[in-house]
């Protein structure tokens, strides 16, 4: 399909722009993005006076434009089980008892399907990184719905990285020697895999935790971690990783997700265990539609709190926070598409994030964060040409109208359709890009 060569006045937001930007009525300056074989060449801010040497623009006229979209925490394999459910008990727990009947019944072909079209939705939402929880309930095998996110993860090399967590219970690490042979079988299984674990209360136990931590060292593993997800003030889940990666001198990279104890605990504790997380090589997920569902849910109760981690405090500490879908159409939530922007959107009024575009839609787009290493922005010259283009939203209202999108991959359009006003006289195209559908 058509690819331009210039985009010219998109507006990009404001921690995607390097130092020093110039400013236009307190907002930044309108950006001219130059791009070649599907990469992006360099950005400057935009000149009116600028008139292509060769290829086509297209003028966006302001259009808010992101780079490719991460979905840092989802669950492929339980995605769109819910309609085959009966009644599920409200709450997290009374949602996992849910899944344990489901998943009795699952085979290859159930799981490739429901994966495969979480993976559509994701690709159509314009996300370009996608990591997946897998669940882990056997400390000898893999399970089957492993194998299939596995070949999915290479069908889909090229168009979308997708990476898989095992999802395990935090009592298989109980052993050291059970949890070595859990993260020998993890990293067997290739390139994109990570170790996890589900870190609660209920199943508190911290030298299984130092076990985990010492097999992924051991094996050369990322870890990603369900930690947390509940508003008792007791949790030390957070605290004790951040303790212990310090402890083992942990070299690969932690994601803690979910973190809603720390919303529970008095001030002093939580902001401590944050202080001890800035020095750690840990990026916190946030999940708002979850939390906000599953969290001090009580059949009949209106909920009181609100059950996100603290996000704001995190920030301010320059602790990587990212926000994500989590669960879509199963037990643990009846709504969602795989659409990053849907999370923010929740998070900005759950959270009350300010400046959800300039500030906040880094959440969705830091894959950077994802790993251990330097730490690079997206749209820097040489990287892919992955662009999205909300032609419906501004700044101003933003996430609301950027359900219609145009998303770029490789610099070619991939979905949505390109507007008929941005195609510039300059431009040799026009007749052509018209006649996208
Ligand atoms: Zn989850």
């Amino acid at each position: 399909m058509h690819a331009p060569d210039h985009l010219l006045a998109a507006r990009l937001p404001r921690w995607l722009l390097p130092d020093p930007w110039p400013l236009h009525g307190g907002q930044p300056a309108l950006a001219d993005l130059h791009l070649a074989n599907g990469r992006v060449l360099g950005m400057a801010p935009h000149d009116s006076a600028f008139t292509p040497p060769a290829g086509s623009a297209w003028n966006l006229a302001g259009a808010l434009v992101l780079p490719g979209l991460v979905d840092a925490h989802t669950h492929l394999d339980k995605a769109f089980t819910l309609a085959r459910m009966g009644a599920v008990k409200p709450g997290l727990l009374g949602a996992i008892a849910a899944m344990m009947v489901d998943r009795q019944g699952w085979t290859e072909a159930d799981v490739r399907e429901r994966a495969s079209r979480a993976l559509q939705w994701a690709y159509a939402a314009g996300t370009v990184h996608l990591r997946t929880h897998c669940d882990w309930w056997e400390p000898e095998a893999q399970p089957l719905a492993w194998n299939v996110l596995r070949e999915l993860a290479q069908e889909w090399a090229g168009r979308l990285t997708l990476e898989r967590v095992a999802l395990v219970p935090l009592h298989l690490y109980a052993e050291r020697r059970s949890a070595l042979r859990l993260a020998r079988i993890v990293a067997a299984s290739g390139p994109g895999a990570l170790l996890g674990g589900f870190v609660h209360t209920t199943n508190w136990n911290p030298q299984a935790l130092r076990h985990l931590f010492e097999a992924a060292q051991l094996h050369g593993l990322n870890v990603d971690l369900h930690v947390d997800e509940e508003l008792h003030p007791g949790a030390q889940g957070l605290a004790t990783t951040a303790a212990l990666l310090q402890e083992l001198r942990f070299d690969g990279h932690v994601v803690c997700g979910h973190s809603c104890a720390l919303a529970a605990q008095d001030e002093a504790t939580a902001l401590a265990t944050l202080d001890a997380v800035a020095q750690s090589p840990i990026t916190l997920v946030t999940l708002p539609i979850t939390n906000l569902l599953l969290q001090d849910a009580v059949t009949g109760r209106t909920p009181r709190q609100r059950g996100l981690t603290l996000v704001k405090e995190a920030h301010a500490r320059g602790i990587p926070v990212l926000i994500a879908s989590d669960n879509v159409q199963d037990p643990f939530c009846p709504v969602g598409s795989f659409d990053p922007l849907e999370a923010l959107a929740t998070g900005v009024l759950a959270a009350q994030l300010d400046a959800p575009f300039d500030r906040w839609s880094q959440a969705l787009c830091r894959a950077d964060w994802l790993s251990r290493g330097p730490q690079a922005l997206p749209l820097a010259p040489g990287s892919s040409a992955d662009l999205i283009v909300f032609h419906q939203a501004d700044g101003w209202g933003f996430p609301s109208r950027t359900q219609p999108r145009l998303v770029l991959r490789q610099g070619r359009v991939a979905s949505g359709q390109a507007n008929a006003g941005w195609f510039t006289p300059a431009s040799s195209i026009p007749p052509l890009a018209r006649s996208l559908a």
